[in-house]
């Protein structure tokens, strides 16, 4: 039999120069979106378990190209690699500061909006200059702000810029000046519950695979009571992403968590979409 060695060479190098031209395609196409301003941003709407009122909305940006969103999973890796997550950050932070003070005027409030951010943003850059020029030119207060940093870049961050009083991050910048700190995907790093404690942190979000599980799965469901019995002992906020089903929430809410937002209550939405079904 044949081994994969044994394919003629011309195969390879034809793949390979056919995935490169696809590359600099994407990457002309994701720096001209970036000077046009492409993208959108949708909103996922957050409850409180215990009253189911909304407490807040996720921002997620989206790239309309060629008839198709490509979801965010797509672009933003190739978005850091060419340099241009910083542009697209800004962009999503300017459009939900702008989009947030626009829904004030709805029947329901929208307490705050959460935004994504990536490394690359926070340990390059001016991203809290930019933040605080926003929020200032827009007039909005920095609590109604919350800053998703994934448990990696919280480790980053805490390598290169040390924890506690020694931390003079842009993240603790931000911190400072009254913006929300949540650790996004909580539960897939590594070593997180010995330094959650030197973090400042207003939130955990309890990544969905914890949240798949929680009904069939016994570990699942321990894990996800020892982070939200742990995140109370912390004066935290527990938030679980990914509930798609009423007998999860019935499990979470047994178990005390905060929050929730998932696919059961809905959907990121546009703009539009999102001020119908959710604030009016
Ligand atoms: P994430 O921050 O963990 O965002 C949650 C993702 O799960 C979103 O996918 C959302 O649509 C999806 N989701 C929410 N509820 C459910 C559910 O009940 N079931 C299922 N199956 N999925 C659910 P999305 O919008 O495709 O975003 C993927 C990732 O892209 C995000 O994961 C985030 O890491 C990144 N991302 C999105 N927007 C931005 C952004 O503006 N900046 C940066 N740096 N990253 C972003
Ligand atoms: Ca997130
Ligand atoms: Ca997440
Ligand atoms: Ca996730």
């Amino acid at each position: 039999a044949k081994k994969e060695g044994d394919l003629p060479c011309y195969l390879f190098s034809q793949e390979m120069s056919e995935q490169l031209s696809y590359l600099h395609e994407i990457e002309e196409s994701l720096h001209l979106a970036v000077r046009e301003k492409q993208f959108q941003v949708h909103y996922q709407p957050q409850y409180s378990l215990n009253t189911l009122e909304l407490v807040g909305a996720e921002a997620l940006v989206r790239w309309p190209r060629k008839n198709r969103m490509v979801p965010p999973g797509e672009f933003i890796p190739l978005a850091e690699k060419f340099g241009l997550i910083n542009q697209i950050g800004e962009f999503v932070f300017d459009t939900a500061v702008k989009q947030i003070n626009q829904w004030s005027h709805c029947n329901v409030a929208l307490p705050r909006v959460a935004i994504n951010t990536s490394s690359t943003q926070l340990l390059t850059g001016n991203f809290g200059a930019f933040v605080e020029q926003t929020l200032s030119t827009n007039q909005l207060a920095a609590d109604r702000i919350d800053i998703e940093v994934t448990e990696s870049v919280m480790m980053k961050n805490i390598e290169h810029n040390g924890a506690g009083e020694n931390d003079t991050s842009c993240l603790s910048i931000l911190q400072e000046k009254g913006l929300e700190i949540s650790i996004d995907d909580f539960g897939t790093g590594y070593s997180s519950l010995s330094y959650i404690k030197h973090l400042n942190v207003d939130r955990i979000k309890i990544d969905k695979s914890f949240i798949d599980d929680i009904e069939f799965k016994p570990e699942a469901r321990s894990i996800v009571k020892a982070i939200i019995n742990m995140g109370h002992s912390l004066g935290l906020k527990v938030l679980a992403e990914g509930i798609e089903t009423p007998n999860q929430l019935d499990i979470l809410k047994s178990l005390n968590c905060d929050e929730g937002q998932g696919f059961l209550f809905s959907k990121p939405l546009d703009a539009e979409k999102f001020e119908m079904k959710c604030l009016s």
